[in-house]
C-alpha cells in the first residue's frame, strides 16, 4: 500500500490559537498549515491537497459553518473538524448535520484532541486504502478482460490453420498410400503432433468458451455413472505404462444427473491425468462415486506428491502451476509432465456451471483426494441414451 502523507489545514482566526494548536499537531508528528481566515482556507484548498480541516466555527467575515459547506463541495472526501466554545454546542450538531467529522470543544483538552484527530487521521487512510483497493480491482478486471479477450482471438487464430493442417495432412496420407517405412513415420508423427496441438487448443477453447458461456452447453438427463466407467476406459493403459494401480470402484446401478455428457468426460480425463502426472511409479490412483438421497459425488484420489496448503486455493486460477514452468516434461503420461495450468480451471468452471461444488483435500508428501458433488435429478422421465 503506497504511503500517505497526511496535510492538515488549521483555520482560526486568533494567532495565539493557531499557534499552540500548530504546535501541538507538529509533536504527534503531523504536517501542518494555517489559515487566519475562511477565504485564506479556501485559496490554501485549492492549492494544496489537505485530508483535514480543522476550524474555528467563530469567525469573522466567513464563519467556519460556511466554510464547511464550502469545503464539503469542492472536496466531498476532506474530513473536517470543528472548533466550539461550550455555549455554541448546538452549532457543533449543525456542522456535523453538514458533514463535519468530529468537534473539539473549547478551552481545550490536547489529550482529548490529540484522540480525535487520531480518530480522523485513521479513517483518512482507511479511505485511501480503500480508494487503492478499489483502483487495483478495476485494474485486475480489465486485465482479467484483456486476457480473456487475447485467449479467445489467439485461440481462433490457431484453430483454424491448424483444422487445415490436419485435413491437408489425412489428404497427403491418403494420396502417399507409400510403403517406404520412412514416410509413413513421418506422416504418423506429424498427425500425431497435429492431433496434440489441436487437444490444446480445444482445451483453451472449452475455456474461452467458459468464461463467456458454458451454461449454454445443450444438457440432457444420463447417467452419470456410465459416462465416469467409459471416461476411465482409455486410462487403463496409461497407468499401466507407468506402473500405478488404478482402481475403479463405480456403483452397478445407473444414477441420473442433468447436464453434458462430454463436460463430464472432461472433468474425468482432467482429474486423472493429474493424478497420473503428479503420482511416481508404483503409487495408486481410484476413482469412485458415492450418493446422498439428493447429490451424487466423483472422487478421484492418488498417493502422490500431494499440493503445499499455501497453494490449494490457487491451483484452481488460469495458468496456474506448483512447479516451475522451466521444469516441465513435455509428456501428459511421465511423472510431473508439464501442463498449461488449465485443466483445474476447466474443472472448476464446469462444476460451478453444473451448479456443484469441488473439495481438496491434500497433503504433502502422502497425496490429494478431489471430490466433485453435483445434483441428482430425480424426475421420473425417462432417460437418454449417452
Ligand atoms: P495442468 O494443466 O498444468 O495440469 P492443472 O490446472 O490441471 O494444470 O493443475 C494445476 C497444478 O495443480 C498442477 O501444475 C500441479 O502442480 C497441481 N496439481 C493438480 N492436480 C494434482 C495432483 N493430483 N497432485 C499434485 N498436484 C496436483
Amino acid at each position: 500500500m503506497e504511503n500517505l502523507e497526511v496535510k492538515i489545514l488549521l483555520v482560526d482566526d486568533e494567532e495565539i490559537i493557531l499557534t499552540l494548536f500548530k504546535a501541538a499537531l507538529q509533536s504527534w508528528g503531523y504536517n501542518v498549515e494555517v489559515a487566519s481566515d475562511g477565504q485564506q482556507a479556501l485559496q490554501k484548498c485549492s492549492e494544496n491537497t489537505f485530508q483535514i480541516l480543522i476550524t474555528d466555527l467563530n469567525m469573522p467575515n466567513m464563519d467556519g459553518l460556511s466554510l464547511l459547506k464550502r469545503v464539503k463541495d469542492r472536496w466531498p472526501m476532506m474530513e473536517v473538524i470543528v472548533v466550539t466554545g461550550y455555549g455554541t454546542i448546538e452549532t457543533a450538531i449543525n456542522a456535523m448535520k453538514e458533514g463535519a467529522s468530529d468537534f473539539i470543544l473549547k478551552p481545550v483538552n490536547f489529550d482529548q484532541v490529540q484522540f480525535t484527530i487520531k480518530k480522523c487521521y485513521q479513517k483518512v487512510l482507511a479511505a485511501h486504502e480503500n480508494k487503492e483497493l478499489r483502483e487495483a480491482n478495476a485494474q485486475l478486471r480489465k486485465l482479467n478482460g484483456l486476457k480473456n479477450k487475447f485467449l479467445a482471438i489467439t485461440n481462433h487464430e490457431i484453430r483454424t490453420p491448424l483444422t487445415i493442417i490436419k485435413g491437408y495432412l489425412e489428404i497427403l496420407s491418403m494420396i502417399l498410400e507409400s510403403d517406404d517405412q520412412e514416410v509413413n513415420e513421418t506422416l504418423e508423427i506429424l498427425q500425431r503432433t497435429a492431433g496434440e496441438l489441436n487437444e490444446t487448443v480445444e482445451r483453451m477453447h472449452v475455456l474461452t468458451r467458459a468464461n463467456r458461456a458454458m451454461s449454454q452447453v445443450p444438457k440432457k438427463r444420463f447417467d452419470l455413472v456410465a459416462s465416469v466407467r467409459s471416461s476411465c476406459e482409455n486410462m487403463h493403459g496409461l497407468f499401466k505404462y507407468r506402473a500405478i494401480e488404478f482402481v475403479v470402484d463405480l456403483p452397478q446401478t445407473e444414477i441420473i444427473i442433468e447436464g453434458a455428457v462430454n463436460n463430464i468426460r472432461m472433468i474425468v480425463q482432467e482429474l486423472l491425468q493429474n493424478a497420473l502426472k503428479f503420482t511416481p511409479d508404483n503409487g495408486k490412483v481410484s476413482i469412485a462415486i458415492a450418493e446422498t438421497e439428493s447429490e451424487v459425488s466423483i472422487i478421484i484420489e492418488d498417493t502422490g506428491i500431494g499440493i503445499p496448503y499455501e497453494e490449494q486455493a490457487l491451483i484452481f486460477t488460469d495458468f496456474y502451476e506448483v512447479q516451475d514452468s522451466i521444469n516441465h516434461k513435455t509428456s501428459k503420461a511421465e511423472f510431473m509432465g508439464g501442463g498449461m495450468g488449465i485443466g483445474l480451471s476447466l474443472v472448476k468452471e464446469i462444476v460451478t456451471t453444473m451448479l456443484g461444488r469441488i473439495e481438496l483435500d491434500s497433503t504433502p508428501g502422502v497425496g490429494s483426494s478431489f471430490k466433485i458433488y453435483l445434483q441428482k435429478d430425480t424426475t421420473p422421465v425417462p432417460v437418454t441414451a449417452h
